[in-house]
C-alpha cells in the first residue's frame, strides 16, 4: 500500500478519479499517464481496461499508486488496444479500510450486445435501496461499491444498445456521478443531472479524451475541448462526439469543495484556473478576517495559493514558515513517548529562523477534526513563535458528505459541536477565522455571494441543505439540518 494523505486522519479525502481515450495507438499508456495526472483523487488502487479487436477486453487492478503497478513493459503489454478506460480509487462506499481487488474499478458486465467496463466517480445515495431491490430479483454481486449498480441496473435494461442501457440504469440512480464506460468502439462520458463531480473532454490528435480534470489533458498534451455539462452524456468514436441529455435539466450544483481542495491547482474548472481561484479565496479571507501580524504562512501544499492571495490582499509578507517533507511514509515506529506529534512531524517541519518572534498567520484549507491544526500550532509556538493565527480557506466544515467525499460521521467534525471560539479555545490559537460561505461563493466568481434561495454549488458540507436527498443515511437514521434544529 502507498502512504496515506498527508494529513491522513484530518482531512476530507478526495473521491475518485476516471480517466478514458479513443482513437490513439497506445490507449493503456495513455490512460496510466492520465491517472497519474489524477492520482491525488485517490491513492488506495487503480485499474485499466482496454480493447483491441480480435483479443477483446483485457484489464488490470491493483492496489497502490500508478506509477509502481501501471508502467512495466509487461503489464502494459496485457493491456493492448485502440480504446481503453481508467480509475484511481480511495474508498467512499465499498469495504473501507478492507478494500479488495474486486472493490476496484473500472467494473466490467458482458451484454447481450457485447461487454462493457465503467469507471464511476461519486457515490450512489440511494445504493443500499437499489442493492436490496437487485439482490432480491437474482443480480450476484462481485463487490461492496455503490457502482456496481450501475452494472447490474444496465444488465436487467430492456435498452437495444450500451449508451441506452447506462441512460436507463443511470435515470434510476440518486446522487452524484461522473462515469466514464467503454465499449469495444465506443467511450461514454455522463455527469449527474447537477454535474456534482466534474468531468472533461479533450482531444487527442483522432481520438477523444474523458478526465475528471484538465490536469490529466495536459500530461498527454491533448487539447481541453470543453467541461461535460450537468446530466449530459456523450458518446465519442474515431468518428466523432455525440451528446444528449438523458435526464430532466436542473440547475447546477458542482461541489464547491472541488475549488477549496480536492482539483489539483493547475486545473480549470468553470473556465477558471483552480490556483487563481484559490488566490482569491484567500484575498476573500483576508478582507473578511484582517489582523496584524508579521507574516502569513502557508499550511502546505494545499493552503499555500490561498496564503499567497492572503498576503497580497493584506501586504503582509508571505513565507515558507512550514515546510513539507515531500517524501513522508508510515512505516516509522514512534522511537519515544518524547517525540511528540511524530505523525505530523514526519510530513512536516518549522522553518525556525523564519517564524522565531514573530506573529505568524497560517492559511489553512479547511479544519475537519482539527487535531493536525493543533499540532501544527504547537510545532510553531515551541519554534518561537510570538502569536499563531489560523485563516481558514473554507468555511467551518459541520456536515457529512454523501457525494464521493469521505468524511468523518458528523459528531466526529469539530464545526459540527463547537462555535467558532469554542474551536479556537480547542485549538488554543490567538484567533482563528474562516472564510464566510457568501465570500467563498465572491471567490468562485459569484460577485453578489451565495444566493440563498438558489445556491450555484453543492456546499451542503458547509450549510447542511443537501441538493439530493441522502435517501440511505436517511434511513439510517441521519437528521438532516431542518430536523436537527
Ligand atoms: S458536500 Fe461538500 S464535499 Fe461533498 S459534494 Fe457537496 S460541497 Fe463537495
Amino acid at each position: 500500500m502507498p502512504p496515506a494523505h498527508p494529513f491522513d486522519d484530518d482531512k476530507l479525502k478526495e473521491e475518485c478519479g476516471v480517466f478514458g481515450v479513443v482513437g490513439v495507438e497506445n490507449a493503456a499508456s495513455i490512460t496510466a499517464l492520465g491517472l497519474h495526472a489524477l492520482q491525488h483523487r485517490g491513492q488506495e488502487a487503480g485499474g485499466i481496461v482496454t480493447h483491441e479487436f480480435g483479443q477483446g477486453f483485457s484489464s488490470a487492478r491493483r492496489f497502490g499508486y500508478v506509477r509502481d503497478n501501471f508502467t512495466d513493459a509487461e503489464t502494459m503489454a496485457t493491456l493492448p488496444g485502440p480504446i481503453g478506460i481508467g480509475h484511481v480509487r480511495y474508498s467512499t462506499s465499498g469495504s473501507k479500510g478492507a478494500t479488495q481487488i474486486r472493490d476496484v474499478q473500472p467494473f466490467f458486465g458482458e451484454f447481450s450486445m457485447g461487454g462493457a467496463a465503467i469507471a464511476h466517480n461519486g457515490n450512489i445515495t440511494n445504493a443500499l435501496a437499489l442493492r436490496k431491490e437487485l439482490v432480491e430479483r437474482g443480480s450476484i454481486f462481485q463487490s461492496s461499491s455503490d457502482s456496481e449498480c450501475i452494472v447490474h441496473l444496465m444488465a436487467r435494461s430492456m435498452g437495444k444498445s450500451i449508451p441506452d442501457r447506462m441512460e436507463e440504469a443511470l435515470r434510476k440512480v440518486e446522487g452524484a456521478f461522473s462515469v466514464v464506460a467503454m465499449t469495444r468502439t465506443k467511450l461514454i462520458g455522463c455527469r449527474d443531472p447537477l454535474g456534482v463531480r466534474p468531468l472533461v473532454l479533450g482531444q487527442l490528435g483522432d481520438g477523444w479524451v474523458l478526465a475528471s480534470e484538465t490536469c490529466a489533458l495536459d500530461i498527454i498534451n491533448a487539447t481541453f475541448i470543453r467541461e461535460i455539462e450537468p446530466g449530459e452524456m456523450v458518446v465519442a468514436t474515431t468518428k466523432g462526439v455525440e451528446s444528449h441529455f438523458p435526464f430532466r435539466r436542473a440547475p447546477s450544483r458542482f461541489c464547491i469543495f472541488e475549488h477549496v481542495y480536492f482539483s489539483r491547482p493547475d486545473s480549470i474548472l468553470g473556465g477558471r484556473s483552480v490556483y487563481e481561484t484559490r488566490e482569491n479565496i484567500g484575498r476573500e479571507l483576508a478582507k473578511e478576517n484582517p489582523v496584524e501580524a508579521d507574516l502569513v504562512c502557508p499550511v502546505p501544499d494545499s493552503g499555500t495559493p490561498a496564503a499567497i492571495g492572503y498576503s497580497l490582499e493584506s501586504g503582509i509578507p508571505y513565507a515558507m514558515g512550514i515546510i513539507r517533507n515531500q517524501y513522508m511514509g508510515r512505516t516509522f515506529i514512534e522511537p519515544s513517548e518524547s517525540i511528540r506529534n511524530m505523525g505530523v512531524r514526519l510530513k512536516l517541519n518549522v522553518n525556525r529562523a523564519l517564524v522565531k518572534g514573530k506573529r505568524i498567520i497560517l492559511v489553512d484549507d479547511s479544519v475537519v477534526r482539527g487535531t493536525t491544526s493543533r499540532k501544527i500550532k504547537e510545532m510553531i509556538l515551541e519554534a518561537g513563535a510570538a502569536e499563531v493565527h489560523f485563516r481558514i480557506a473554507s468555511p467551518p466544515t459541520a456536515w457529512p458528505c454523501f457525494y464521493g467525499v469521505d468524511t468523518p460521521q458528523r459528531e466526529k467534525l469539530l464545526a459540527a459541536t463547537m462555535s467558532e471560539e469554542e474551536m479556537r479555545e480547542h485549538l488554543a490559537v490567538d484567533s482563528l477565522k474562516f472564510i464566510s460561505l457568501d465570500g467563498l461563493y465572491r471567490a468562485v466568481g459569484e460577485a453578489s455571494g451565495r444566493d440563498p434561495s438558489a445556491p450555484k454549488y453543492c456546499d451542503a458540507c458547509f450549510s447542511g441543505e443537501y441538493p439530493v436527498k441522502p435517501s440511505d443515511m436517511l434511513e439510517k437514521g441521519f437528521e438532516m439540518k431542518a430536523a436537527a434544529e
